[in-house]
This record gives structure tokens, C-alpha cells and sequence, in this order.
């Protein structure tokens, strides 16, 4: 088992050239914002504090009229904002470059919050066909319901996106990248000179480490932050940041909503964003690796990594991202029963639906987070009935690399179903 890349395909160097400078004078690192951000100073304590309190006591009729007056009150009833979850906003505009941020008890909140807080009876979508599976029927099942009228178009297609804003009717251009879950990008430097409807990227596989859209003119940003963010699959939660105006506008809609984050997760979150840098620094090094030893094998087809050169838009993942993730997805020749028998044969790896923790993660989209999508559907998403969607964790990568070769000689090497 190799343990370093080949030469040739250098991990990425870091930001690109034209990024904004984050070490211009006075500009802390990401890395250093990730320790520092997110503390409210209250009082004594170096660690962010714990308000598991539903509402809050208020001296004076004049101060409960303030709060209950104010947008994004965070000390008059949790459902509005709590000091706790507040301290997870700010660390995500901080990472973001935003002015503000809204947390929501999931990433589906956060998208249904955005999609149904910012469109009204007879608007128009522009979304991308590429997406997580719940938010591809939250744009099919529910939006009809509400006269709302979505296009759909392929996210890798250049001027995509443009080309089906209708003038005056499109409101909400919506995007993922790295998108589920064949790791399609979407060019976000196109995607933010879009003039007109409100532009939102669903960024969760690349936590703000990697990317932050809203540097290149992108409108909103969301996460499940669920996943990398909060980083140790012990948090449920959704984030979105943004302009301050637009921030507002989604509190408004949320207090209603009521998809409120809970002040435990917020506080798992922060906890989580102090570590996020070296994970993802781990994780992308450690998929690298898998990503290289993986396609070299006769039994693994349409491998897709965006740091890897075979990926179609490897220069575009280049350009606008740090390095290429900590997801990696491929096809097991075979079938879906190959791709059973592997998600069945590791040992290391654990067979669960999510990604960005500690822990390795498959998943086999046939037979789970798809299980509901036809099959012209299914192909329209790049999903294979053997195709893997792998979340390369914190393990030491040969042990990694041992376990996923083992399940594949297993899954690969077993009969046939005729
Ligand atoms: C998980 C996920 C979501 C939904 O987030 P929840 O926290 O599970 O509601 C949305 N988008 C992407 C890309 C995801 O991976």
C-alpha cells in the first residue's frame, strides 16, 4: 500500500493565486479565525457558554418591547435567537466573509428556509439538477404546491445557470458545489455575476476551509452543518450567511418557520469549527491517497475526485478550491450487488449516511439516500447502480487503504447473481 501520491498530482498548493488575501496586513489566517471566533465574552470563561434556556428574563416592559422589536433578538425567546447559537453565527459569517448568519435546526431548514422564505406564488427557479436528494424534491414536490415554477439545469454546463434566468421572474438561483454525489462542480465566479435573482450555494461538502462563494459575488451561502462544519456527527444543524439584509429578511421568515437550532448542537458546532481546519487539511491528504490507490484498480470505475487530474473540472476545482475534499466517489464494477457487497464488506469504514466526521463513511446511494429517485433520474444524478459515495475520515490512512482494497477483492471477487 502506498502511503504518499504520486508526485505528479501535487496536493493543491493552497488558495489560488487571485483569492482574496487573507494574510494581507491586519487579516488573520482561517486557521487562526477558527480558534479565535465564536467566543461571546461572558464573563470568565475561555470556552463559549452553554444557554440551554428557552426564553429570558427581562427587567422592564421597555426592554421586552426592545427584543421583541428587534430583529435577531438573542436574549428574548430562543425560537428568535439565543446567545449560544448567536455565538455560531458569528463564527460562520467571520469564516464566511459574510455580514451575518442565520443557524437552523438543520441544513434541510436552512434550504426550505431560503427557498420558501425568498419565493413567492408564480416565481421562478433556476436550480441545479445535481443536488441532495431532499432538496431535489423540495424543488419537485413542494415549490409546485406553492405555484412556484423550478428549471433545472446541468450545474457543469458553462452559462447554464444565465441562460435559464427569465428577466424580471427568476428570484432564487440555487447551486451545490462540491454537489452530491458525483462531486460535480459548478463555476462560482459564473454563478456570482448572475445580475438579478438572489444566487445561493449549497457549499456543505466544502465547509468555508475550501471555498467561500460569497468572495466571488455569490448572494447566500448555506451549509448542513451537520456534516464538516460541526464535524463529529453529534450536532444536527443548518446555517445560512449572507448580506445582513438578506440575513434579516430569512429571520423574519424563520421565527415563523421555526426550524430553530438548538443551543447543544450551536455549541458542538463551535466546539467542532476549532479543529475544522486541520480535519479538512487531514481528511483532503488522506483522500488523495485513496482517491490515486482506488483508481489504479481494474474494479473501480468513474472514480471522481476534484483534486485529482481525471476529475473533468479539476482546473476549476484548482481555481476555487483549497484543496480537493474529503469526499471521493466511484463505481464499483459489478453492479449493485457489488456495490452492496462492499458497503457490506468493510470493517474500518462504517456503512452510514452522512460525511465530514472522524469517522469513514459509505454509503450506496442505489439503495439509500436515492432509494426514492427513478432510474432515468438515478442517471440523471450520475448514479450508477454500483456507484459509492466515500467520506474519508480521521483513521490512518493505511489502515484505510488495507480495508476499503479488502472489501473491494471481496466485493468484486464473490459470484455473480446468475
Ligand atoms: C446533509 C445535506 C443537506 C441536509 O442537511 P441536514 O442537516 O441533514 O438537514 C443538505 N445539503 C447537503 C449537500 C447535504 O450533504
Amino acid at each position: 500500500m502506498t502511503d504518499t501520491p504520486p508526485s505528479d498530482t501535487p496536493p493543491f498548493a493552497g488558495p489560488a493565486a487571485d483569492a482574496p488575501a487573507t494574510d494581507a496586513p491586519g487579516v488573520l489566517h482561517p486557521e487562526t479565525r477558527a480558534i479565535r471566533t465564536g467566543r461571546r465574552g461572558d464573563g470568565a470563561s475561555l470556552a463559549p457558554v452553554l444557554w440551554p434556556t428557552s426564553t429570558f428574563v427581562t427587567p422592564t416592559v421597555a426592554d421586552a418591547r426592545r427584543a421583541a422589536t428587534s430583529v435577531g433578538a438573542d436574549t428574548f425567546y430562543t425560537r428568535y435567537g439565543n446567545p449560544t447559537v448567536a455565538g455560531f453565527e458569528e463564527a460562520i459569517a467571520d469564516l464566511e466573509g459574510a455580514e451575518a448568519a442565520r443557524a437552523f435546526a438543520s441544513g434541510m431548514g436552512a434550504i426550505s428556509a431560503v427557498v420558501l422564505g425568498l419565493c413567492s406564488s408564480g416565481d421562478h427557479i433556476v436550480a441545479q439538477r445535481q443536488l441532495y436528494a431532499a432538496t431535489q424534491l423540495l424543488f419537485q414536490a413542494v415549490c409546485p404546491r406553492f405555484g412556484i415554477d423550478v428549471t433545472f439545469v446541468d450545474g457543469t454546463e458553462p452559462g447554464a445557470f444565465a441562460a435559464a434566468v427569465r428577466p424580471g421572474k427568476t428570484t432564487l438561483v440555487f447551486a451545490e458545489t462540491p454537489a452530491n454525489p458525483k462531486l460535480d462542480l459548478v463555476d462560482l465566479d459564473e454563478l456570482g455575476a448572475i445580475a438579478g435573482p438572489i444566487t445561493v450555494v449549497d457549499a456543505t461538502f466544502g465547509t468555508p476551509i475550501l471555498q467561500q462563494p460569497l468572495r466571488h459575488g455569490v448572494d447566500l451561502v448555506l451549509h448542513s452543518a451537520t456534516k464538516g462544519i460541526a464535524g463529529h456527527n453529534d450536532a444536527t444543524l443548518g446555517v445560512v450567511a449572507g448580506s445582513q439584509e438578506l440575513i434579516h429578511w430569512l429571520w423574519g421568515f424563520a421565527v415563523l418557520q421555526g426550524a430553530s437550532a438548538s443551543p447543544f448542537d450551536a455549541l458542538n458546532a463551535v466546539r467542532g469549527i476549532r479543529t475544522l481546519p486541520v480535519r479538512i487539511e487531514r481528511q483532503s491528504a488522506s483522500a488523495l491517497a485513496i482517491a490515486t490507490a482506488l483508481e489504479a484498480r481494474p474494479d473501480v470505475v468513474d472514480l471522481r475526485y476534484p483534486g485529482l487530474p481525471s476529475h473533468p473540472q479539476h482546473e476549476l476545482a484548482r481555481r476555487q478550491m483549497r484543496t480537493g475534499g474529503s469526499l471521493v466517489t466511484f463505481d464499483v464494477a459489478g453492479g449493485y450487488d457489488a456495490g452492496v457487497r462492499f458497503v457490506e464488506s468493510v470493517r474500518v469504514a462504517q456503512l452510514a449516511t452522512s460525511l465530514g466526521g472522524p469517522e469513514t463513511l459509505v454509503t450506496h446511494p442505489a439503495s439509500t439516500t436515492h432509494v426514492n429517485l427513478l432510474p432515468d433520474e438515478l442517471a440523471a444524478n450520475g448514479i450508477g447502480p454500483g456507484t459509492i459515495r466515500l467520506s474519508v475520515g480521521l483513521e490512518h490512512v493505511d489502515d484505510l487503504l488495507t480495508d476499503l482494497g479488502g472489501a473491494l477483492d471481496e466485493a468484486t471477487a464473490a459470484p455473480g447473481p446468475s
